[in-house]
């Protein structure tokens, strides 16, 4: 018998969304938080030149795509440090601080990969629940001990959308020691519109413990292409490039990036689309009588408790995946007009 990591025997594995198919043929995937737009035809184009070259190993470092984004934000070269996904650079993070009498802290329920993530790096989590579906920065801070190596605040939190303030945030970063990273997951900042609601690398640039995680999975509609980067002071972007594979970020990929890069102001119009759909969505479902967290994120939450998987079956029934956890409830990204209509009559069927 082959022997693994104890680990692995406790350790759920990542479950992603999928798509369902309706009876008659209806498939609508609001379960993974993904741009309901297809790719722009500028990026087409990108990764279209750069498949001739693709018997080639990527450039390892991504120089282009590193300069491209330290550009685009304003941000020292040595601060940028890519990978595979934001949640591969989570886990290179987790690489660089995790071992067996560390602690990880992050609220609870928030991404379902820091579990994951934490258990594999041999890292203790230490999760803290969510206050009102927010982030309960005074308990998090109160979590702190000496030997917590890493923070994550999700910021929006996925999967409930709710956001932390400027004046919270900044009060909790303030508490927290300067020997701890505190790593802001921002993968749905580009959807942000509350103004209270920092920028978190304008909280970076004077901490240099606190960077920011952020991915071309969502706002720029490259969930396929897998890559994400993290900004942040010189030793913490050093140490999520030591611990990049190899060749990680692919060529394609990085061709992308850049193209998206070049591209925002059309990714902005879809982004405002979105935007829009969201407050119809959710006014849409406080009128139907449903709780709905404000959400900053390109997704709602709706907490079902016991009733969770019911109502994600409803959903399938008519096409629509959503992202259910069971005995909690259940995640529903915007997606475009035509999906959000045909949810939110399952919706209000449900509640009838
Ligand atoms: N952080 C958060 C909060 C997320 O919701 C996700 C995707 N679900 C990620 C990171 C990872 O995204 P990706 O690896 O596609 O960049």
């Amino acid at each position: 018998m082959p022997r693994f990591r104890s680990i692995l025997d406790t350790m759920p594995a990542y479950k992603p969304g999928k798509a369902v198919v309706s009876p008659d043929g209806r498939s609508y995937k609001l379960s993974s938080n993904e741009s309901p737009f297809g790719p722009l035809p500028s990026v087409v184009e990108a990764i279209a030149r750069a498949a001739t070259e693709i018997h080639r190993y990527p450039d390892p470092g991504a120089v282009r795509l590193t300069e491209t984004v330290a550009e685009r934000f304003g941000v020292p070269y040595d601060h940028v440090a890519l990978g595979a996904g934001s949640v591969a650079v989570a886990q290179q993070i987790l690489e660089a601080v995790g071992e067996p009498g560390a602690d990880v802290v992050y609220a609870w329920r928030s991404f379902e990969a820091y579990p994951l993530l934490v258990g594999l790096s041999g890292a203790n989590a230490v999760e803290v629940p969510l206050r009102d579906e927010t982030h309960d920065l005074d308990a998090m801070a109160e979590a702190i001990t000496p030997e917590t190596r890493l923070v994550f605040v999700c910021n929006p939190n996925n999967p409930t959308g709710t956001a932390n303030r400027t004046e919270e945030l900044v009060r909790f970063l303030d508490r927290v020691p300067e020997n701890v990273t505190v790593v802001l997951d921002e993968a749905y900042r580009e959807y942000v519109r509350d103004v209270d609601v920092p920028d978190g690398l304008t909280l970076y640039r004077d901490r240099p413990n606190v960077a920011v995680l952020r991915t071309f999975s969502k706002a720029y509609g490259l969930a396929g292409l897998r890559v994400g980067y993290l900004i942040g002071h010189e030793p913490v972007a050093a140490a999520v490039r030591k611990t990049l594979l190899p060749f990680a970020v692919n060529h394609l990929a990085q061709a992308a990036a850049i193209a998206s890069l070049q591209a925002e102001d059309e990714l902005q119009e879809r982004v405002d689309n979105v935007v829009k759909e969201r407050a119809r969505v959710r006014e849409t479902l406080l009128s139907q009588g449903w709780t709905v967290p404000p959400t900053e994120a390109n997704f709602v939450w709706l907490r079902l408790g016991e009733r969770t998987m019911e109502f994600a079956g409803e959903c399938a029934a008519v096409g629509v995946a959503v992202r259910p956890f069971e005995g909690e409830g259940a995640r529903i990204s915007i997606g475009d007009p035509e999906a959000n209509d045909v949810f939110l009559a399952a919706a209000a069927e449900f509640r009838r």
